[in-house]
């Protein structure tokens, strides 16, 4: 398949007639896939309402069938078609939240693919800000499912460069609108119950939940390994670069004789560390993916990075490890599931 390609300037007004935007949104009408930018990172979008379409983000990303998707919606009406029902706490947090990087799972309606919600009597629900985003979901008419545009178990994408990598040739459209902001994903928040559970940690921090709706919960399995995730998706091995990737608990100094010990048995080692710390270490690379002080920058960078260092031949990566605050909770989450769990700690 032919992919066709779009660059869209940020800079002119989206809400008038585009002709890029229109020729996307009319694939997705033919129920074909077209990758477009979020807020978060790139998603690989499909007519939540036709299981052909559906079928086709599975195979183009070799996905699972039994994790589920999100759909993404334009206004706060297309979820009434979507949601079997609102409940006020989810009302509360699509007020506060949306658009922005925060999905919310609630009880489904009939009307959607089936294969959308991987057969759960549940669906997630998201309406992003980024402004590309919702001009080419509205002029779809559609609610459009869309993971993140990579292949299945890659870091997610965050240029469209990364995308056109992964998936060229295996869907009919990519709209190529820069970097995207954020870097993770959206935050998942289960609804359905008395008090909201997160799933996955993302863009909106607990710290930020709690603010608006009260207590929040964090998902049993988040906390503790081995437990079956409610999110289905958590349970698989994500974003993992070609080398081993350990992270590493401890001083500078311990991270490099890490280093050291590979480099003198004939491996090739690099490390994943902050601009503060760059310049500290000595390795075969050594890739900072932003500032420690400005975590913000670390999750807009952390997959782009995990990218640039498979195109390094490496044979194994040691990473930093970051505070669980606010975003620092999602780039440990994904740091973690890149590196399959493995850490490193320093014996003092
Ligand atoms: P991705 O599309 O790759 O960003 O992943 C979507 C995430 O949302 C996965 O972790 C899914 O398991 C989760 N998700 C989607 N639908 C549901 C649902 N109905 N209930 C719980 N989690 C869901
Ligand atoms: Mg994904």
């Amino acid at each position: 398949m032919k992919t066709k390609s779009w660059t869209v300037d940020r800079k002119d007004d989206l809400s008038r007639s585009y002709p890029q935007i229109s020729q996307a949104a009319a694939l997705l009408k033919e129920n074909e896939l077209v990758a477009f930018p979020t807020e978060t990172v790139y998603g690989l979008g499909a007519n939540a309402q036709s299981d052909e379409a559906v079928a086709k983000i599975y195979q183009a990303k070799g996905r699972p069938s039994d994790n589920p998707l999100i759909v993404h919606v334009a206004d706060k009406e297309q979820v009434k078609k979507i949601a079997a029902k609102i409940p006020p706490l989810a009302e509360k947090l699509m007020e506060t939240f949306w658009p922005g990087p925060l999905t919310l799972v609630l009880p489904k309606q009939d009307g959607l693919s089936k294969l959308v919600t991987a057969g759960l009597e549940t669906v997630a629900v998201r309406m992003p800000e980024d402004a590309l985003a919702l001009a080419l979901i509205k002029e779809s008419g559609l609610p459009i499912a869309a993971p993140s545009a990579n292949l299945s178990g890659k870091p997610s994408p965050t240029l469209a460069e990364h995308v056109a990598h992964d998936l060229t040739g295996k869907i009919a459209g990519i709209l190529d609108g820069g970097p995207t902001g954020v870097g993770v994903e959206s935050t998942v928040v289960d609804c359905t119950g008395e008090v909201p559970v997160i799933l996955r940690p993302g863009g909106i921090t607990k710290e930020q939940l709690e603010e608006a709706v009260g207590t929040v919960e964090v998902d049993r399995a988040l906390l503790k390994e081995g437990e079956a995730p409610k999110a289905p998706g958590m349970k698989y091995t994500h974003y993992a670069p070609k080398a081993d990737l350990y992270i590493v608990k401890g001083s500078m100094e311990y991270l490099q004789s890490l280093v050291d010990q590979e480099r003198a048995a004939g491996r090739e080692a690099g490390v994943l560390t902050t601009e503060e710390n760059r310049a500290a270490y000595d390795a075969d690379a050594v890739l900072a993916a932003g500032w420690r002080s400005k975590p913000e920058t670390i999750a807009a960078h952390l997959y782009e990075v995990l990218r640039q260092f498979d195109e390094r031949d490496l044979d194994v990566i040691y990473s930093e490890s970051f505070s669980e605050e606010g975003v620092g909770s999602a780039i440990m989450n994904r740091l973690m599931k890149a590196a399959g769990q493995r850490v490193l700690t320093e014996n003092h």
